[in-house]
């Protein structure tokens, strides 16, 4: 028996039916993470930590970083990637946002993950004798309760005393108002680096100086950020925010992926014409533990065969995947997964007489994300033409507002 053996080469998937009589069901959802392409193109080898599936010598470096494969497997449940999104949107330093990312996800250069890796002879804190994990480095050492308490802080880090460190971040984000959390990852920040510079330079500098100095930086980025790149955001390509209709004989095909974050990805398909009423709308429920961008290639791909069936010929692809929507720009084809989609999807759009793909934000793609969560089980699908459901009639109304 070989991998072939467990593929429908007819429908272009995995065999359900096959992998269960020789894979456990844990197996079987490792399986139904690698997507497959209806073309069935040759096997070939690809290095995942990279983009383009191929490999480098700092992506081998960063995994030996990292430990073992399984740490190094991105997250894709839906909390992680909220978390992810929440922090990439605050307005604040790149910098700030990876430090933020690398609490979070438990990978700072703690005294407990330098031992763990036999990189240090003890997991102890330098500056007293408690064990220093990320959570002990940033708000339980006594030096660093007291920053927190000089910030203002100090109530709210003995309220969240019993969480954890990815926790105690999150519930900050959430809670505290806009000031509150850039000012508060600023204060993390500058504990961290004056927690380096004290085990690492021979005269480090005054802390009160380097925590004044990391709060200033945040809020000198902010105010750049907000004056200037707001100007230059729109040159990697991205849309809008908004919803707008096509040009008339055009009809413009929305798409979007909903992840379950239980091993369920929902893709949603929304066509509309020049005037912004709904054509037809698709939604289908498959089992597959794809990461989002896999996802969002795969309801792009899901939408295009519904247009094919339905005999379009003039179609704007648009999706909020604005690393998906510049893959098929380039057709930048890569030996990944992702790359695989990509393929997929130019080699559809090749059918159309003509085709344009645009990206629109998320607040530009809502009709297409309510209907990518309409079917409700696995192996469920609809495509309709009219009698569309009343959420699905109010979003499109509300994106003409
Ligand atoms: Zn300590």
């Amino acid at each position: 028996m070989t991998v072939a053996d467990l593929i429908d080469t007819d429908q272009g998937c995995w065999n359900i039916e096959a992998a269960r009589a020789v894979l456990t069901e844990a197996d079987i959802d490792l399986l139904l993470q690698l997507p497959l392409s209806k073309r069935l193109p040759r096997d070939e080898l690809f290095w995942w930590p990279t983009k383009d599936g191929s490999y480098t010598v700092k992506s081998g470096y960063w995994l030996g970083r990292r430990g073992s494969v399984s740490n190094a497997n991105h997250e894709t449940d839906e909390d992680t990637q909220s978390l992810w999104r929440m922090i990439w949107r605050m307005n604040i330093p790149p910098k700030l946002a990876h430090f933020t990312w690398r609490v979070c996800v438990g990978i700072l250069a703690v005294q407990k993950n330098l031992f763990s890796r036999h990189c240090c002879m003890s997991p102890s804190c330098n500056f007293c004798e408690e064990e220093e994990c990320s959570n002990h480095a940033l708000f339980q050492c006594e030096w660093a309760k007291r920053v927190w308490e000089d910030y203002g802080y100090g109530d709210i880090i003995e309220a969240t005393g019993e969480l954890f460190c990815r926790e105690r971040v999150e519930w900050i984000l959430t809670n505290l108002e806009e000031e509150g959390k850039w000012r508060f990852l600023a204060v993390a920040w500058a504990i961290w680096t004056i927690r380096n510079q004290r085990i690492f330079e021979e005269t480090p500098p005054p802390p009160e100086l380097v925590l004044t100095g990391f709060v200033k930086m945040v809020t000198d980025y902010r105010l750049y950020a907000t004056r200037v790149l707001s100007f230059t955001r729109n040159d990697n390509g991205a849309g809008g925010n908004s919803w707008s209709a096509p040009d008339v004989g055009r009809v413009k095909i929305n798409t979007d992926a909903y992840l379950t974050g239980s091993g369920e990805v929902g893709l949603g398909v929304v066509a509309r014409d020049a005037n912004g009423r709904v054509l037809w709308t698709g939604s289908k429920r498959v089992r597959a533990g794809w990461d989002v961008a896999i996802a969002e290639a795969q309801a792009a791909i899901f939408g295009l065969e519904v247009a094919q069936a339905r005999n379009e010929t003039s179609i704007i692809l648009e999706s909020d995947a604005l690393n998906l929507v510049n893959a098929i720009r380039t057709k930048l084809l890569t030996r990944t997964p992702l790359g695989l989609g990509v393929d997929d999807i130019c080699y559809l759009l090749s059918s159309f007489p003509s085709y344009v793909v645009s990206h629109v934000k998320r607040g530009g793609n809502t009709v297409a994300h309510a209907v990518a969560r309409l079917c409700e089980t696995v192996g469920s699908a609809f495509v309709l033409s009219a009698d569309f459901p009343q959420a699905i009639s109010a979003l499109a109304e509300i994106d003409l507002i």
